[in-house]
């Protein structure tokens, strides 16, 4: 007998990863430079070569500094310089001992939304278009998840239906801007009136409602927009970090939660997440990425070839008549398939060696993600394609 749910959940791979596992096998048959796989949120962009140089200077220090366990929530190196980066990026007072080191945001979602979990009546808001593996955290901690739909127009927040399903039960609101998969920056604007409707709702049912803020995509930004910072405008706030896409090393698994000090219940809630981390086996993140992150936290990336393959992507397929919203940051773009059937056009297009994916487990399922984080001649190869199939549904 095992676990029925963790089997379910273990043997039905995401349609992400089913496409991309096709798309390797198919390129094994055909060849790579025959197909088009838009699959997955793998940075194309080598990882900086800083990076690489931090690695190799500190494995020449003594083994047990670079290979021993680090204290359970991080390293102080780290935690130190993290702190260090807020504070001076944002103006934002943050310390060392406010940073749970995870593996990825994945790890540090699960950890906050277990932590925030008090009984079987909990919820959860994800604002569609959502990343799909929300369902499975939240459910995962005995939780439930409801959706908000997508405002599909520009993909900013649909407040009314947000604010009806808000409730006593409600412990969290999933913000994830840059947005995977609508590649959306919120506004200054949205974020004001989530934080407006989220303190009078908070007052209401006396008991804070966190933002748990899902960041991968933080520094994705093109063309100088800038991506609000939302504890400067919501005190109960709760950051979910990656290092996986800004720096291109998402199988190194390295990222943090940050819980602000003038969050309501800081110190209760961070040891909450360190507790449910703790349960679930994340303590002590890898010690070598901790240690290189903390020589490379200042880092920018290399947006170059992402930005030039949003403009071709996006200028090329609207010009055929595909809509989506403009993407500023990420690097994905959303778009509405002609028959409003996301599953039958991906179908369509993987018969023709382009891989994108359905938007039904993103919450829209007339929707296509395709993920233009690929070299830029995929890109060029994929537009052709992207014609024959729109010109399909004209005739
Ligand atoms: N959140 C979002 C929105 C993502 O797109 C991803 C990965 O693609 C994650 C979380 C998980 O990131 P990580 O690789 O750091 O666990």
């Amino acid at each position: 007998m095992v676990n029925k749910k963790a089997y379910l959940l273990g043997s039905k791979r995401s349609s992400i990863r089913e496409l991309f596992e096709y798309g390797r096998r198919r390129a094994a048959e055909v060849g790579k430079d025959k197909i088009c796989d838009f699959s997955l949120g793998n940075p194309s962009v080598p990882a900086p070569e800083e990076l690489k140089e931090a690695y190799k200077r500190l494995l020449e220090l003594p083994p047990l500094e670079v290979h021993g366990y680090t204290s359970a929530v991080g390293c102080d190196e780290l935690r130190e310089a993290l702190a260090r980066n807020i504070s001076e990026t944002f103006g934002f007072s943050a310390k060392a001992r406010d940073f749970y080191v995870t593996c990825g945001a994945a790890a540090a979602l699960t950890s906050v939304l277990g932590a925030l979990t008090v009984d079987c009546n909990t919820e959860f808001i994800a604002l569609a278009p959502f990343f799909p593996e929300y369902r499975c955290f939240a459910e995962t901690s005995g939780a439930k998840l409801k959706v908000v739909e997508a405002d599909e127009k520009d993909f900013q927040i649909d407040f009314e239906k947000l604010s009806k399903l808000i409730n006593n039960n409600t412990q969290g609101v999933i913000v994830n801007s840059p947005n995977n998969p609508s590649g959306v920056v919120y506004t200054e604007s949205t974020i004001k009136r989530l934080a407006s409707l989220l303190t009078e709702r908070s007052a209401e049912y006396g008991k804070p409602i966190y933002i748990i803020s899902d960041e991968p995509y933080r520094e994705l930004v093109y063309g100088g927009v800038t991506v609000p910072f939302i504890p400067k405008y919501y005190s109960n706030t709760v950051i979910c970090y990656s290092y996986s896409k800004k720096l291109s090393v998402p199988g190194e698994r390295i990222g943090y939660v940050f819980v602000p000090q003038n969050a309501e219940n800081a110190d209760e809630l961070f040891n909450a997440v360190a507790g449910t981390a703790r349960a679930y086996g994340y303590v002590c993140a890898p010690s070598l990425i901790q240690r290189v992150i903390a020589a490379c936290v200042d880092i920018k990336p290399d947006l170059t070839v992402y930005e030039k393959n949003r403009d071709i992507l996006y200028e090329g397929l609207t010009k055929m008549g595909y809509f989506c919203a403009r993407p500023d940051g990420a690097f994905y773009l959303f778009v509405r398939t002609p028959e409003n059937d996301g599953n039958s056009f991906s179908e369509r297009a993987k018969r023709k060696d382009l891989l994108v994916v359905p938007g039904a487990g993103f919450g829209c399922p007339g929707f296509i993600r395709i993920s233009y984080c690929v070299d830029t001649d995929v890109c060029l190869r994929s537009l052709p394609i992207f014609k024959e199939l729109i010109e399909e549904y004209c005739r």
